[in-house]
């Protein structure tokens, strides 16, 4: 059986300044598969002496970086994006163990992933500055966009490598350079696309992946003068606590935080296209993406076929070790996800709502949760305001548009939401009211390079992918020539 120290790629020391190292210390933070709950490897345990280190290196780097012309960049980035597709299949495989995912997802994320690089390294060539008629004859006004300079990021488990693409591609690609910090749960993915950049000539101190402690380390990045953005992606509070740190240095920012995304299957909806999108918005990475169906609104007049057959649906999903290629749900990342799940469920039947499949922990043991449906669901529980983050589906009933549409915006997130309808007319008019940074209207499946990912409200700001992402990392300056 294929083992990760088999890999490679399977890097287990930090990289800084083009250095494998280890941390001061000599400690080191253990990483289990929660699959089995055993060990898989270990990072080193690092803090403010390695992250000041890491922002050092990270700003002499810079000069020589952006200096570079935008082609030498893309070329570069070009072979990072043809050595993570060629090293796809041994990245799913580190993602599968560390973070429980299956590996048909694991594969789907290393090429999503890939495809910021790919983009990134094209769209790096189209940084446009402007030339702006003048209020005056003997005066030209010309606006340059420069790279902001180091950039930092912090990234959580649910997509451990996708989240550091999204981010690193076009900070690269703008001329910026990186010091990223992994989630302690998936450190791996992290370090496995900085081997990788490495190998493709990513020059020392462009890019560098450091592991520890998240609170030592990100107050160095959130107050340091030197690093001149802050790109998080994770929940809604620790997201506020990063932007208050950042206030002492007036740091820029990028938030992209937490979700509760409705669904709003209306009467005329396809039901059988509008079971599937349910299924892959609830159940995809084991209910644990942010942008998953955290509530299901369904009209009356269909609730009870599309709880039926939605249930049938769910009760038919395999879960398992995500090795095993039949399984299409894997575990829940650790104890803490499990606990939650457990709560929202009980609080909610408590409040009257009922279980019609699953609802409890999984035979299997480990991180495994059953996927579950719950049906009379309403907004007096819990499972309806907070971000459930595991495989369970509430399913809300509703009466009218309006009724919906003020449900589905009543809550501090506005990251995605759904809606099924085969009326053109409505798709638009309730599209156009929902408050939220993206929405689905007969899909689910929303996400990829070309588009611009990101939410309002408490999921945050700032956008990633797109035009839009690669604004992010410039800043635009103003030159006025007098002739
Ligand atoms: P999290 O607990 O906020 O952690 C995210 C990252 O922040 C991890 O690297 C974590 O490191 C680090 N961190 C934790 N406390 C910190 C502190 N005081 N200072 C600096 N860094 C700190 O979130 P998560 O559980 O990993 O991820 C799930 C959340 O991410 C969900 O809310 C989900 O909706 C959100 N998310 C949002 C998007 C989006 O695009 N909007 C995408 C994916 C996920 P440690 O591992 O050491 O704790």
């Amino acid at each position: 059986m294929q083992t990760l120290n088999d890999i490679n790629l399977f890097q287990q020391s930090a990289f800084i300044n083009g250095e494998w190292v280890e941390a001061q210390s000599k400690a080191r933070v253990i990483v289990t598969n929660p699959a089995t709950g055993e060990e898989i490897g270990s990072v080193p345990d690092m803090g403010s002496a390695e992250a000041l280190k890491a922002v050092d290196g990270s700003h002499d780097a810079l000069q020589s970086w952006k200096a570079m012309t935008a082609q030498a960049r893309a070329d570069i980035l070009t072979s990072w994006y043809k050595l993570t597709l060629d090293n796809a299949e041994e990245i799913a495989f580190i993602m599968t163990m560390e973070q429980g995912k299956p590996l048909a997802e694991a594969l789907g994320e290393v090429k999503y992933a890939a495809s910021f690089i790919q983009w990134f390294a094209e769209e790096g060539k189209r940084i446009y500055g402007d030339v702006i008629p003048s209020t005056n004859k003997d005066q030209r006004f010309i606006i340059t966009k420069e790279p902001l300079g180091v950039v930092a990021a912090i990234t959580p488990w649910n997509f451990p490598l996708a989240m550091i693409t999204r981010k690193a591609a076009p900070a690269l690609a703008a001329g910026c350079t990186i010091v990223i910090k992994p989630a302690n749960e998936t450190p791996f993915c992290a370090l496995a696309i900085a081997k990788l950049a490495e190998q493709a000539g990513v020059p020392a101190g462009v890019i560098n992946v450091i592991t520890g402690n998240s609170e030592a380390i990100g107050s160095v990045f959130t107050t340091h003068e030197k690093v001149k953005k802050l790109t998080f992606t994770g929940s809604t509070p620790i997201g506020r606590i990063l932007m208050q740190q950042c206030s002492s240095t007036v740091k820029k920012l990028a938030l992209e935080l937490g979700g509760n995304a409705p669904l709003i299957i209306f009467e005329d909806a396809d039901l059988d296209k509008a079971i599937q999108g349910a299924l892959f918005a609830k159940f995809r990475n084991a209910g644990q993406t942010c942008v998953c169906a955290n509530r299901i609104y369904v009209h009356k007049k269909i609730y009870s076929e599309f709880a039926a057959k939605f249930t049938e649906a769910v009760k038919s999903l395999k879960v398992g070790n995500g090795l095993d290629n039949q399984v299409q749900v894997g575990p829940l990342i650790n104890e803490k996800a499990i606990i939650k799940a457990e709560k929202l469920i009980e609080d909610a039947c408590s409040k009257g709502a009922s279980l019609v499949c699953g609802g409890k922990r999984h035979e299997l043991g480990n991180g495994f949760f059953e996927p579950t449906v719950l049906i009379d669901v309403d907004k007096s529980m819990d499972i309806v305001s907070e971000e459930i983050f595991g495989p369970v589906a509430p399913l809300i009933r509703f009466e009218s548009d309006k009724e919906v549409i003020e449900q589905a915006n009543d809550t501090i997130y506005g990251l995605a939401a759904y809606i099924y309808t085969e009326n053109i007319s409505r798709i638009f008019e309730v599209a156009e009211q929902l408050e939220y940074g993206m929405v689905g209207m007969n899909s689910t499946a929303i996400s990829n390079e070309v588009v611009p990912f990101g939410g309002v409200k408490q999921s945050g700001f700032g956008r990633e992918g797109s035009k839009y992402g690669l604004e992010e990392f410039v800043t635009t300056k103003y030159l006025c020539l007098e002739l």
